[in-house]
């Protein structure tokens, strides 16, 4: 029995995490697993009820769960997810980025991921901020540098062995430091092939030449942000599933945000079940558990052949299909796989 805590989130998120959830036991059902579900409530909705965003009793829950799939929070993001990150010691974030025959994007064959330092960075919280003034500190260890090297190494080993490290060295001192620990490491890697380049070129080249990124491995802000312009370059933030993880835990959400003008049924749910995916992956690798990887796999397939013949699309990718419209399409997609 896997126990997954669930941050249901705010704007489109309950929405797309209860439809998630509904896949999620579509699943356990059909390839003999079982999954019970633990409630989290975090977010801007709680704040608002309880004057915190992140109860004691949320935090105790996903503490003692398998994994936590959560959902977007809007304004109280710094309180929930930069604080579970640091919190968990998530300190890899895996965002990857795919176009689909069936998505308008500005490019096709694009394949890569986003490893970015999940704990660290002007996102670690050391601030002072007073009146005529407000410093925000940029830490970055060694530790911290070393272990995510070694994901973003290992990943590529598994795909095109390729990684570009991204940083500003020519600027701050601190990604000086970053390069050149993330070099440290790859030199146990010989059979990956390795460069370098400057956030604001590795932003330029991403429009221009996505194609030639395979693993992108970035300090936290950094990453922040490319993660976004590579959710445009392959179509739409609807699309683009990511997960956080530690020696311990794993948390996995989608990239995007609340998205609060948007009608909850005319949002993408794709991202929270390649989201929900990338947990079935982690769970089943972690407890070896074939069942679960196998489930996993053809979720993938299914989305895949969805995307990819564009015969359900949802409104950000022009076409009309309500978010459970797109779902109940998976779960037909499974069922003729199998
Ligand atoms: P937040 O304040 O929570 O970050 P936001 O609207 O500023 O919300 P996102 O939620 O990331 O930021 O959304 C950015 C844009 O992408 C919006 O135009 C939104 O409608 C669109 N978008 C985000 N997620 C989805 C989705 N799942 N399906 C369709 N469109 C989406």
């Amino acid at each position: 029995m896997y126990r997954v805590s669930v941050i249901e989130g705010d704007g489109i998120g309950p929405h797309i995490v209860s439809l998630t959830r509904g896949l999620l036991e579509y699943l356990a059902d059909r390839y003999g697993f079982s999954v019970s579900f633990v409630e989290a409530p975090a977010g801007d909705r709680v704040k608002e009820e309880t004057g915190e965003a992140l109860p004691r009793d949320s935090l105790e829950k996903i503490l003692s769960s398998d994994a936590c799939l959560k959902g977007p929070v809007g304004e109280t993001a710094r309180d929930v997810i930069v604080f579970l990150r640091q919190r968990l010691d998530l300190f890899a974030n895996i965002r990857p980025f795919k176009t689909y025959q069936g998505v308008k994007s500005m490019w096709s064959g694009v394949d890569l991921v986003i490893v970015r330092e999940n704990t660290e960075d002007l996102y670690r919280g050391v601030e002072d901020v007073g009146h005529d003034h407000a410093v925000s500190m940029l830490v970055i260890t060694r530790r911290s540098t070393e272990r995510i090297a070694r994901v973003a190494l290992e990943m590529a080993m598994r795909r095109r062995k390729k990684v570009t490290i991204i940083h500003k060295a020519n600027v701050v001192r601190s990604y000086v430091f970053f390069r050149d620990v993330c070099l440290e490491v790859a030199r146990g890697y010989p059979d990956v092939s390795v460069d370098e380049m400057y956030v604001d070129n590795a932003a330029y080249q991403l429009i221009l030449n996505p194609q030639g990124f395979d693993v992108m491995l970035t300090p936290n802000m950094f990453g922040d942000i490319l993660s976004d312009e590579a959710a445009g370059v392959v179509g739409t933030l609807g699309i683009a599933g990511s997960a956080n993880i530690g020696e311990r835990y794993g948390l996995f959400e989608p990239v995007h945000g609340t998205a609060p003008t948007l009608e909850p049924e005319n949002a993408n749910p794709t991202a929270q079940i390649l989201a929900a995916k990338m947990m079935l992956d982690w769970l089943g690798q972690k407890k070896n558990d074939k069942n679960v990887l196998k489930a996993a796999e053809d979720l993938d397939k299914a989305i895949t052949t969805l995307l990819d013949t564009g015969k359900t699309l949802t409104p950000d990718l022009g076409g009309a299909a309500k978010a459970s419209q797109f779902v109940e399409a998976v779960k037909r997609e499974i069922a003729e796989q199998r």
